[in-house]
């Protein structure tokens, strides 16, 4: 079977017994989560959301990235969010790297010129989820009475610790 037939199949049964169809948009909840795309990271699992409670942005690392942003602006001002939680996670994948070292694979593997694109790593945990709490917090796109806050999950015991 193909991993296609296999999602399909999978959500046959999903669908079998799905009862959540009348849940309105807005989260119930009021939250936003920004994460690391890692799929080690059950964000509805290990913070106990349910369909229907939250907003998850994902991208690699969990980062502030512009889109982010405009996400964040989105579940805000159209849908009620007014909480954001940013969750970055031990033994990321954006600490392997720098962009100078993505930027030369992708020329070598695609012969594309990558300019000057910031793919954010970073080589600090905590500091990068304080760097990305400061940078919302800053937004003038984000309200000030929006309540936002920073996390590191660790993979190796499925604990969520803040970081101050
Ligand atoms: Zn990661």
């Amino acid at each position: 079977m193909s991993a296609i037939e296999d999602f399909l199949k999978a959500n046959e049964s999903y669908a079998a017994t799905f009862q959540k169809g009348d849940l309105p948009m807005p989260p119930a909840r009021h939250v936003a989560v920004l994460t690391c795309m890692d799929a080690r990271l059950h964000p509805a699992r290990f913070l106990g959301l349910d369909e229907g409670d939250a907003h998850v942005i994902r991208n690699a690392g969990g980062r502030a990235s512009d889109d982010a942003i405009r996400s964040l602006v989105i579940s805000q001002q159209l849908l009620g969010t007014n909480t954001v939680l940013v969750i970055h996670h031990t033994d990321c994948g954006m600490v392997t790297f720098s962009n100078e070292d993505l930027r030369a694979r992708l020329k070598q593997e695609l012969h594309v010129d990558a300019g000057d694109i910031d793919f954010l790593p970073f080589r600090d945990l905590e500091q990068s989820v304080r760097d990305d709490v400061a940078k919302i917090k800053s937004s003038p796109l984000i309200p000030d009475n929006v309540d936002v806050s920073g996390f590191v999950y660790d993979v190796r015991t499925g604990k969520l610790l803040p970081v101050t």
